[in-house]
């Protein structure tokens, strides 16, 4: 399960016509990594899949659900809210400077949305956020407060964080921009491991050799528009 299908998604701020027209399928358990100059969209697109961002025409779904919206004819409906959430929860987000809640231990960061949402009580969320821990390796980590931790090691924690959910899609926006590079490392190295776990993977970033050595799929985007999608060789090698 994870299967993302876009349809015909535009969406424009002002004048400005962010994503144009841009349509994809995502196959279950794959990687696919955007890539594309800033400003093209990328993230843009990654929001709509999530519903934080609204769209103007278009819509996607997620294992034959929609998100956000649903075509009736000719009109687009927005969901209710219960649905969003709902879809919300099936789609972990990753964002490029972590945002863990700053005021919670790393342990309650990741057993806060379990809880809140119902899906696990919180004996039950502690011990999932421990396994967690360990997927990320940072279980000495747990009582620990955030700002006491390196870039690198918050952002694993947001990973394990969006986990908790047991999402079928995994969304990350540009993941290690805001780190130091000898911390990069870490962090993709967390995402590799969760590519070979059955999870789908939409990763925006600027890392070339991880497209390489992860993506089964390479979209390129250009002025809100897919102008090129392959295998990384197909789209980083030929001219
Ligand atoms: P990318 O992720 O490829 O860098 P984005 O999706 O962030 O691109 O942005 C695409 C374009 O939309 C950019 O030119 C950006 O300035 C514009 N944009 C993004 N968000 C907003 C917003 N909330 N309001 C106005 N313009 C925006
Ligand atoms: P169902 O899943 O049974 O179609 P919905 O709860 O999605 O039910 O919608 C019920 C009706 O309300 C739809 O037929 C649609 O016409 C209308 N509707 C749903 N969302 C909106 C919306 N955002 N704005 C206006 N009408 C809506």
């Amino acid at each position: 399960a994870g299967r993302i299908e876009i349809s015909n998604l535009s969406k424009s701020y002002g004048i400005f016509k962010a994503l144009n027209d841009v349509s994809l399928t995502i196959e279950p358990g794959t990687v696919t990594v955007i890539l594309g100059p800033s400003g093209s969209g990328k993230s843009t697109l990654l929001r709509t899949i999530n519903h934080l961002e609204r769209v103007d025409e278009g819509f996607i779904q997620i294992d034959g659900e929609y998100v956000g919206y649903r075509r009736k004819g000719h009109k687009l409906y927005e969901l209710k809210e219960k649905a969003i959430l709902k879809q919300r929860i099936n789609c972990g987000y990753v964002f490029q400077n972590f945002n863990l809640f700053p005021h919670m231990t790393v342990l309650d960061n990741i057993i806060e949305a379990p809880i809140v949402h119902g899906l696990l009580n919180r004996k039950q969320a502690i011990e999932r956020a421990y396994e967690l821990l360990d997927t990320v390796g940072l279980r000495e980590k747990a009582n620990a407060w955030p700002r006491h931790l390196s870039g690198g090691q918050q952002q694993r924690i947001a990973i394990a964080r969006a986990l908790a959910l047991n999402p079928k899609v995994m969304l990350f926006d540009e993941p290690t921009s805001a780190l130091d590079p000898e911390l990069v490392g870490e962090v993709l190295d967390v995402i590799k491991k969760l590519a070979e776990s059955g999870v789908t993977l939409v990763v925006v970033t600027h890392e070339i050799g991880f497209a390489r050595q992860v993506a089964d799929r390479v979209v390129f985007m250009v002025e809100g528009a897919i102008v090129e999608t392959g295998s990384a060789a197909q789209v980083l090698d030929n001219p």
